[in-house]
């Protein structure tokens, strides 16, 4: 069998789970669409996909915990009905699923939130509420009643939220805790909210019934909680009555990143190792791990009893099926973006997937067989192009795609190149094994003329962007982004024109100087500043980036602040990233020349020369219509797609949504 620690079941007493994967808990919005036969669709279809074990987005206990108000939660006998259709649906596909109960404490986006202390995060806008004896009993009790409707409801079991800097972990810290109550002071008094939760939850719904606690391993904060107090809490939620030991990595204030594709593989699985051996109840591990390799060598190694993976499964519904059927190199891939799921959930969009657009929209997105197959040209291998074949063919069409270059991928070749980007890799063998195993003709090496595309029933073109011409003075003397990332040699001092997404990419390239941290998770940790919790409280170290390869100076024309354009979850990592590596990021800078001396620019209405050996010309994209232009001439209809549609802003999330949903409706 492959994959025997993964797919070994695991024995809860009361109840055995058919495998060793839990989905982890995501806030996808749909709940609050109201919509629930979609809700039902989304965990179902994860439900045949194989998972052992699934746990639904945060809900909240009452109004003043949930994350934002009008948060789904569990609260009347509607919503029990409402979340009866969710489990009813998953156990008639064979899943199990758990509900998770979130109270966000001082997260909570709103005047009325509440916590153990009145110290406002720096997340948020709104300063909480100190309890008073009361408002706690009352915070308990509601998450108990929660927990018993959640049964009531169907679920196989509850996860009681205690990480990520939410209500729970804000009584355990110093940090916000500065009672001097029963609640507060000594770790003891600290723990006790929890920990009574934990207690009162189990009277509440019974010994047969799963109690999972989500346990903060590092909180990443000043003053967060040291390794001792975090074993000491381990053991007494165990006391408690729960059943398995989730973890959780950061507060969602820290300010090192712990699940974003920068961030190395099982970054943090030590930790979940060292507190196995503390309790006897299963010990869960999580964050960037979406492999079944590396999920059955963390098993097969001991660092926990199961692995929480919560993206791959908006990537691939199917990962434990594919694992289970030997096809690993089939389950489409979660390169840790977020651009598709958490960028989403925090501008108030429903979540989906940058490589599954039919992620949370199973009921609306459908592949369906054609009942009348054509043939289909796709011009374009990129990720626009790859998608609109791949879902064409999936439906019955007969596809030829066409590329000019000898490889699949496009763009996504050069992403590839940036440290921190390694999953794109990943991505491009996806798209490369998926097309391999589908009926598409592939024609690498063909650059597709008119007369090439005459007599398709329909042709796509997928042409791309090609680096926009910025006009400088002198631009002869510098590189394209392209060459640079292609090995071309460059300078110790260099000037990156242009602060978008590439020029970022490329200025982290430079810096890093061919050596990615991503593949080495001590230096990485080292970098960012992630300390051991048993010698600093909260596992906070002084970052010790090393010395940048390069002295890089990335420019733009606007007046604001560079990657402001950056993805809502990951562009501060992006900035720090550079900051740490001494890179000056300039805005409001006119570029007036690129001469044997360096780059000429005025800022501030000042004049100034940056002594640079290099130049690299990172100034955005326009589309590359050659062809489609060509094609309109001589009276050819055809589909444009991706960057040759519009360059503007373009990502591979726009790119593969876009070839999913023309394909979809051929
Ligand atoms: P971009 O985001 O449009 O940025 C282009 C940059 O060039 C801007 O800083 C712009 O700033 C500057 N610029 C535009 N016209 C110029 C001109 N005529 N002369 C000089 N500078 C000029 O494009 P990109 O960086 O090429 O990225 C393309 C797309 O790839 C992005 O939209 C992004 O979504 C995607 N991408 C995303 C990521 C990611 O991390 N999510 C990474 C890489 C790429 P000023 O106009 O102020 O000078
Ligand atoms: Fe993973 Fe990106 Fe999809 Fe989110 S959008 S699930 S991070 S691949």
């Amino acid at each position: 069998m492959p994959y025997p620690h993964l797919l070994a079941p695991l024995d809860l007493g009361h109840v055995t789970l058919k495998n060793r994967v839990l989905m982890g808990s995501m806030h996808t919005g749909l709940e609050e669409t109201g919509d629930w036969n979609r809700v039902a669709e989304f965990y179902a279809t994860r439900a045949r996909g194989g998972v052992g074990l699934m746990v639904t987005g945060g809900m909240a206990p009452n109004a003043e915990g949930g994350v934002f108000p009008g948060a789904a939660g569990l609260f009347t006998p509607a919503d029990i009905a409402n979340h009866r259709i969710v489990t009813d649906r998953v156990h008639a596909a064979g899943g199990r699923i758990a509900m998770q109960i979130l109270h966000a404490g001082r997260y909570a986006y709103s005047k009325d939130c509440v916590s153990a202390s009145a110290v406002k995060s720096p997340i948020s806008p709104f300063p909480p509420r100190e309890l008073d004896e009361a408002g706690i009993e009352k915070q308990i009790s509601d998450i108990v009643t929660a927990a018993a409707r959640a049964r009531e409801a169907g679920y196989d079991g509850v996860e009681v939220m205690g990480s990520e800097g939410y209500f729970l972990n804000q009584f355990l810290v110093a940090h916000t805790n500065h009672r001097t109550d029963r609640w507060g002071g000594s770790f003891e008094n600290r723990m006790r909210l929890p920990v009574e939760v934990v207690r009162r939850v189990r009277a509440a719904v019974g010994a047969d019934f799963i109690l999972i606690y989500r346990i903060s391993l590092i909180d990443l904060i000043p003053n967060g909680q040291t390794w001792d107090e975090v074993t000491t809490l381990a053991r007494a939620i165990q006391s408690a009555g729960a059943s398995i030991l989730n973890t959780g990595i950061g507060w969602h204030e820290a300010r090192v990143p712990t699940i974003a594709t920068s961030v190395p593989r099982a970054a943090f699985a030590h930790l979940t190792a060292r507190l196995r051996p503390e309790v006897s109840i299963p010990v869960i591990t999580s964050n960037r791990i979406n492999t079944p390799d590396v999920a059955e060598a963390l098993l097969a190694e001991g660092a926990a009893d199961m692995v929480s993976m919560a993206r791959p499964f908006l990537a691939d519904p199917d990962f434990v099926a594919k694992a289970e059927a030997g096809q690993a190199g089939r389950i489409a891939p979660c390169i840790a973006c977020n651009q598709a799921c958490l960028d989403h959930t925090f501008s108030g969009k429903l979540t989906s997937c940058l490589v599954n657009p039919r992620a949370c929209h199973e009921t609306v997105l459908r592949y369906e067989p054609t009942p009348a197959p054509k043939s289909v040209a796709v011009v374009g291998a990129g990720p626009a192009g790859l998608m609109a074949a791949l879902v064409a063919a999936k439906r019955g069409h007969r596809v030829t795609l066409f590329d000019k270059s000898g490889s699949l991928g496009g763009q996504l070749n050069l992403a590839r190149l940036v440290p921190g980007k390694e999953e794109f890799n990943g991505l491009v063998e996806w798209f490369a094994s998926e097309v391999a195993a589908s009926a598409i003709e592939v024609r690498l090496g063909v650059t597709a003329g008119v007369d090439d595309l005459r007599g398709f029933d329909e042709v796509i073109i997928a042409t791309g962007v090609s680096p926009r011409d910025p006009g400088i003075p002198g631009q002869d003397r510098a590189l394209s982004y392209i060459d640079v990332l292609r090995g071309a040699p460059v300078g110790p001092r260099v000037a990156v024109i242009g602060a978008g997404g590439i020029g970022f990419d490329v200025a982290e390239f430079l810096v890093a100087g061919g050596h990615s941290v991503t593949e080495h998770p001590a230096e990485w940790r080292r970098e960012w500043g992630v300390g051991d919790p048993a010698t600093t409280p909260g596992g906070l170290a002084e970052p010790a980036p090393d010395a940048p390869a390069r002295e890089v100076w990335l420019l733009q024309r606007k007046a604001e602040k560079p990657g402001r354009g950056l993805g809502k979850t990951t562009g501060w990592i992006h900035r720090a990233a550079l900051q740490m590596k001494g890179v000056k990021m300039w805005g409001g800078v006119s570029y007036l020349a690129i001469t044997a001396d360096g780059l000429r620019i005025a800022r501030d209405g000042v004049e100034d020369v940056l002594a640079v050996d290099s130049v690299v010309l990172c100034a955005g994209q326009v589309p590359e219509r050659g062809l489609a232009d060509r094609l309109a001439e001589a009276g050819i209809a055809a589909h444009i797609i991706g960057g040759a549609d519009v360059a503007a802003e373009l990502d591979a999330k726009r790119a593969i949504d876009q070839g999913a949903r023309l394909a979809a409706g051929l």
